[in-house]
């Protein structure tokens, strides 16, 4: 390396997952893609390189996600392009090029890394990976609570503790276009005694002023006009609806009336679940219906609802439980540990491992060539239930020595009574053996 060049590290806010980590991610996407298959969701996967207009016109030049969040950049041929920062766009995108939707009702599910450009803290990252679902083409209520129990269950298939469900209606966008005159005009006689943020928002997103988290707006904004008053009577009843379907799957909610998002492509329920076992970061899953959305990126009108959820953030909850031992994750040890010291043995030792995992076997093979003992204390760290031992004295027989070794930890690298020797060179003899030697 020349001098003025250190090493170069990945870039903030961008996360390694490094090998001891992989099981408890694997554990999370293996526990979804289950839950997806009992409730027929399909899964679907989208580049994660868009074009920037996607975004802009999927999620709105208003937020902050493309407002200041985004990855964007030219690329060689000239066009701004944009590395995801969430699943929806993508997916509706997707589904209006495909003619997805003049095939039925699509119930699906994505998973994967989203990008956005914010100031990186525990359970937030510039990178950072979500599960998510869009259900379009659905309209009625009761898929309303079906897909929130998907979220739900999800989360306490996983263990997840702490949770809380709040829940509110955007009503229709008629409703909100009455609402938002009203609280414009509150806004605007309580501009003084709002933060510069919101004074910001009245104009470009008024309702996302009550979604604030200044603590004195929030105080200010107990004062306001709620959008619940503004509900016309049929989207009072459809709210009505989606509680009571919510309360028969016995899943408990609260209403939170400042629940919103601020654009106009989304309409009735809108809702957030939340676990007291994390810090600031307390939101897991974010979700509800965006009618208005498929039209806005020019496919037909089609009801929809949706939820994604923040994959760091259940790692956190699921390492805690890791760590109290309340969950428990399947042993990654090998079934069998190859041992071997000599350059014929160790030819001898390859063959063996390569056949043995061709019949379906897990075997880890010591490639160290270092003394017997070490290897064989190796083998103990790995977990395996049996080593092989190969080494001149074999070769010469011809035959290889299985050990079963006790339990890992153990100050006894081998139970010295369950040994036996086996034709060395014939796999098949070997995994008998073994089935054998496993029913004593
Ligand atoms: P927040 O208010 O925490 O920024 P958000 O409203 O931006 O959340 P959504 O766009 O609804 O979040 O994304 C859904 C979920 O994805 C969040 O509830 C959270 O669990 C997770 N999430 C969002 N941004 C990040 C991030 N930068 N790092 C890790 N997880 C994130
Ligand atoms: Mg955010």
């Amino acid at each position: 390396m020349s001098a003025g060049q250190g090493k170069v590290q990945s870039l903030r806010g961008l996360v390694d997952l490094l090998p001891q980590q992989t099981p408890l991610w694997q554990h999370l996407e293996a526990t979804a893609r289950e839950h997806f298959r009992r409730a027929g969701v399909a899964e679907i996967r989208t580049p994660l390189l868009e074009h920037t207009e996607l975004f802009a016109r999927g999620i709105g030049e208003a937020t902050d996600v493309v407002g200041k969040e985004m990855y964007t950049f030219v690329d060689r041929g000239d066009r701004s392009c944009t590395l995801r920062p969430e699943g929806t766009a993508s997916v509706v995108r997707a589904a209006i090029e495909h003619g997805l939707l003049s095939q039925g009702a699509q119930r699906l599910w994505y998973g994967g890394p989203m990008f956005r450009y914010e100031r990186p803290q525990a359970g937030r990252q510039r990178q950072f990976h979500q599960i998510g679902v869009e259900w379009l083409g659905v309209a009625d209520a009761a898929s309303d609570a079906e897909v929130i129990a998907l979220a739900w269950d999800l989360l306490a298939a996983l263990g997840v503790g702490g949770l809380a469900l709040e829940l509110n209606s955007l009503g229709s966008p008629e409703d909100r276009a009455a609402y938002r005159e009203q609280l414009v005009a509150w806004l605007e006689a309580h501009r003084d005694q709002l933060d510069a943020d919101s004074q910001a928002r009245i104009s470009t997103n008024p309702l996302r002023v009550l979604d604030s988290k200044n603590p004195d707006t929030q105080a200010l904004l107990a004062g306001a006009p709620t959008l619940a008053e503004a509900l016309c009577p049929e989207s009072r009843e459809r709210f009505a609806a989606v509680q009571e379907a919510l309360s028969a799957l016995a899943i408990p909610f609260v209403l939170n009336p400042r629940l919103v998002r601020g654009l106009d492509y989304y309409s009735h329920t809108a809702f957030e679940i939340t676990s007291s076992q994390l810090g600031a970061q307390a939101t897991v899953c974010g979700g509800g219906r965006y009618d208005g959305l498929v039209e806005q990126l020019c496919g037909a009108a089609t009801p929809a609802i949706g939820w994604a959820l923040g994959m760091e953030r259940l790692v956190l909850l699921l390492e805690q439980r890791l760590a109290a031992g309340e969950l428990q994750l399947p042993a990654a040890a090998p079934d069998l540990y190859v041992v071997s010291r000599g350059a014929a043995a160790e030819r001898a030792g390859l063959a063996l491992a390569v056949a043995l995992r061709r019949l379906g076997l897990a075997v880890e093979r010591d490639a160290s060539g270092s003394a017997f003992g070490k290897q064989l204390k190796r083998a103990q760290r790995s977990g395996a239930a049996w080593v092989a031992m190969i080494g001149d004295d074999e070769v010469a027989s011809g035959q290889l020595r299985l050990k079963r070794l006790g339990a890992a930890g153990d100050a006894t690298a081998a139970v010295p009574d369950a040994e036996s020797m086996v034709p060395l060179g014939d796999a098949g003899a070997v995994l008998t053996s073994l089935r054998l030697l496993n029913q004593d």
